[in-house]
């Protein structure tokens, strides 16, 4: 099954920019909608619960929708890229969903954030290294308070180093494509949910045993407000292995 197939550098141009189309409005849409309700609909009910006590710099919202228009480039290359190495026969995508049993299905998207999250904490560590810090992760934490439209504001090279890691685990790990697509709308929602700045899952969600295995927008936005703690992306196992885990307590009302 190809839709079309790429035998030339102007095909995979066209590939690039589809995929680009593509990631560019799902940032647009997912932070949009966000920003739209929390901030514009709803703000007089929101503006008391925002997390962070001050509020966007001047010209912020436009700078990461720039820098995340730049890193959606390199997201559609990397998109494009690894469409390229399937249709070659470089990836472990497969296409017949029964073919290591049904179960495998959501265990594959378990298995992917697992890998994903572990790549993520470590190289997040070591772009806080003073020496990194400067030339790769400032602009992601020149966003001091979150917004929606941080979840894609990162130095072109923060970029390229977030965009390998899942084609790259698309190599060995055998992952359906529906899995994948599920797994790039959790990880863009996922991303604006947790640069909110408005906590929005439930209290008893957050201080329950279950719920604090998980990130949200009060675990991140201590890591944009601390600079030292809270490194993880979707879970909060290697903050508390490695005890980087915030012990600033928030109240959010
Ligand atoms: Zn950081
Ligand atoms: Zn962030």
């Amino acid at each position: 099954m190809v839709f079309f197939e790429i035998n030339n550098p102007g095909l995979f141009l066209l590939c690039v920019v589809i995929f680009f189309a593509a990631v560019f409005l799902r940032y647009m849409v997912s932070a949009g909608i966000f920003y739209w309700y929390f901030y514009k609909l709803k703000s007089e009910e929101f503006s008391s619960k925002r997390l962070s006590k001050r509020g966007f710099r001047k010209g912020q919202l436009k700078k990461e929708i720039y820098w995340s228009m730049w890193s959606s480039v390199i997201f559609g290359f990397f998109g494009a890229l690894t469409y390229f190495l399937w249709q070659k026969g470089f990836t472990a995508i497969y296409l017949e969903p029964d073919k290591f049993g049904y179960w495998y299905i959501p265990a594959s998207f378990i298995l992917l954030s697992l890998l994903h999250e572990t790549y993520y904490y470590w190289v997040h560590r070591w772009m806080h290294h003073p020496k990194v810090f400067r030339k790769i992760h400032k602009v992601h934490h020149d966003s001091l308070v979150p917004s929606p439209w941080t979840a894609f504001s990162f130095h072109p090279w923060e970029s390229l180093l977030e965009a390998l890691i899942v084609p790259a685990i698309l190599l060995v790990l055998p992952v359906h494509p529906v899995v994948i697509g599920i797994y790039l709308i959790f990880m863009t929602l996922s991303s604006v949910i947790n640069h909110l700045d408005i906590e929005v899952y439930p209290k008893a969600f957050i201080k329950s045993r279950f719920g604090k295995l998980f990130i949200g927008a009060t675990h991140h936005h201590l890591h944009h407000a601390e600079f030292k703690t809270n490194f993880g992306l979707y879970f909060t196992f290697w903050d508390r292995l490695m005890n980087t885990e915030s012990r600033t307590e928030i109240s959010s009302e």
